[in-house]
């Protein structure tokens, strides 16, 4: 298992409509980051400030210039649902997640238990 590359792809696959925040988390927007809380429409995430419609794009991942690198923009005040990327091995799978390396496919549980070590500062372990 490899550290995150910053790939940038988790972020491009979601953002359309697959991330979600709390209340909590949208109210903390509201009261003290305003600039985040303008791309919440009907407690959804990631909205056109303008139509409220569903953006193809999170508004807040940036690509380093002359790099394959993404950085977020709000990264300290990123929902949970960002958070907590990668849960799974399966899903890392499905997402083509760059810290997959061949020997995590051959052995998926003892995978997961690295996962869970490397994500222990952002999320409970997924058994
Ligand atoms: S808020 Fe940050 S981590 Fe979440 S989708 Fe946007 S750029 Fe990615
Ligand atoms: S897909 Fe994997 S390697 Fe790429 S940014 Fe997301 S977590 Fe990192």
């Amino acid at each position: 298992m490899k550290n995150c590359n910053q790939c940038g792809k988790c972020c491009i696959r979601y953002s359309d409509g697959g991330l979600s925040a709390t209340r909590d988390e949208i109210n903390f927007w509201n009261e003290f980051r305003p600039e985040i809380a303008r791309y919440v429409h009907d407690e959804k995430i990631w909205m056109d400030p303008v139509t409220g419609d569903q953006l193809s794009v999170c508004p807040w991942l940036t690509q380093l210039p002359d790099q394959k690198k993404y950085i977020c923009g709000i990264y300290d005040d990123r929902p949970d649902d960002c958070r907590h990327y990668p849960v799974t091995i399966k899903e890392m799978i499905l997402d083509e997640c760059e810290m997959l390396e061949p020997k995590d496919l051959a052995r998926p549980k003892y995978a997961q238990k690295r996962l869970n070590i490397i994500m222990a500062d952002s999320r409970p372990a997924y058994e």
